[in-house]
């Protein structure tokens, strides 16, 4: 239920709004705007016909959210939201950037890639320390040692680093040591998880199952959004289908859908999606053109020696090229996106 209130009301009122939502065992939301200030009920809104918060002088109107996703939803609110870590800014306008290589290998390796994607003027750089793998004899990540990579190299550089948290128990110190949380596809529906990310302070960028709908997708980022972290990216990374011929099938259709149907900010990962590197260029300007806020592309100094994913990461040269070809997309688009330098 959004329950829109007129800017004369005073902080007594909404307070007294809020208290009833809460004591009535609903999860209040409270969206404050300059014209008119949106509260949110969250759960069974049926109890809150007995409030007839109609009648009240400073309640505009009571509008019912028929999804069964709420406060993702563009019901709930029509503006889309930005996310903003370290002044940078992902959603609206903002076109996010996010590059680097699979797995965190080795200082060198990391503080390479970041360095010289630094000089490309990114700001958002990917690095998995606790890796999913399906075979458990593949390289699992550097676990601990990679996240203390990642917060040196984030200190040198002061990029925004994003890392995946696989495991409840790793939460704090993957906390203390990324700015942006990632959740990946196989843990898209791993609740504990998510209600944990939802409880903490860092934005989390969740990527869709490889089996999942939209609607599930959207639910998976209710339960964080629902646990009071409004910050959450969706990332569409590609979906299992029949064919065999590319490693996933990059739902292209998900990324004006997702726009129509959530606020939040959704960014597209061609790498994931298609697991050819010959691929990433042409789709990485198909997810501009369906209007995605960002993409995440794995970047690798030398490809061919990459302990995960080899066959899909670019190496900076044809990252650089991209970038540069990217431009007049994001333009038509319009995108601002500092990071593109000429
Ligand atoms: C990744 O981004 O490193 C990753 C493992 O992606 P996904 O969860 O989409 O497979
Ligand atoms: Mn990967």
């Amino acid at each position: 239920m959004i329950i829109v209130v007129g800017k004369e009301a005073s902080k007594k009122q909404i307070d007294y709004i809020i208290g009833k939502i809460s004591e009535l065992g609903l999860k209040p939301l409270y969206l404050p705007g300059t014209e008119k200030t949106v509260i949110g009920a969250i759960g069974d809104e049926r109890v809150l016909s007995q409030l007839n918060l109609e009648s009240l002088s400073c309640v505009e109107k009571v509008v019912p959210i028929l999804k069964p996703y709420r406060a993702v939803s563009r019901e709930f609110r029509k503006q889309d939201t930005i996310v903003e870590v370290k002044g940078h800014k992902i959603g609206g306008s903002h076109f996010a950037m996010i590059a680097g290589p699979c797995s965190i290998e080795s200082q060198a390796q990391f503080r390479e890639a970041a360095t010289r994607l630094k000089t490309l003027g990114i700001s958002f750089v990917r690095g998995g320390a606790f890796k999913p793998r399906t075979s458990p004899y593949s390289f699992t990540g550097l676990e601990g040692e990679g996240l203390q990579i990642l917060k040196e190299v984030k200190e040198e550089t002061g990029q925004i680093m994003v890392t995946e948290l696989m495991d409840t128990r790793d939460f704090d110190a993957v906390c203390a040591h990324t700015d942006i949380i990632q959740i990946g596809a196989r843990n898209m529906q791993n609740f504990k998880l998510l209600k944990q990310v939802g409880q903490g302070n860092l934005p989390v960028l969740l990527k869709r199952g490889y089996a999942a709908t939209i609607e599930e997708f959207l639910l998976a980022a209710e339960y964080i959004v629902s646990e009071g972290n409004p910050n959450v990216i969706l990332c569409e990374r590609g979906i299992r289908t029949f064919e065999t011929a590319y490693r996933n099938t990059l739902d292209i259709n998900a990324i004006p859908l997702l726009k129509q149907l959530t606020h939040l900010p959704v960014i597209a990962d061609p790498s994931h999606g298609c697991g050819k590197r010959s691929l990433i260029s042409p789709l990485t300007k198909a997810i501009v053109a369906a209007g995605a806020d960002g993409a995440m592309i794995e970047v690798h100094p030398s490809p061919e020696t990459a302990l995960s994913d080899g066959d899909q990461q670019l190496n900076i040269e044809d990252f650089a090229q991209l970038l540069v070809e990217l431009r007049p997309y994001l333009k038509l688009a319009g995108k601002e996106f500092p990071e593109a330098r000429p």
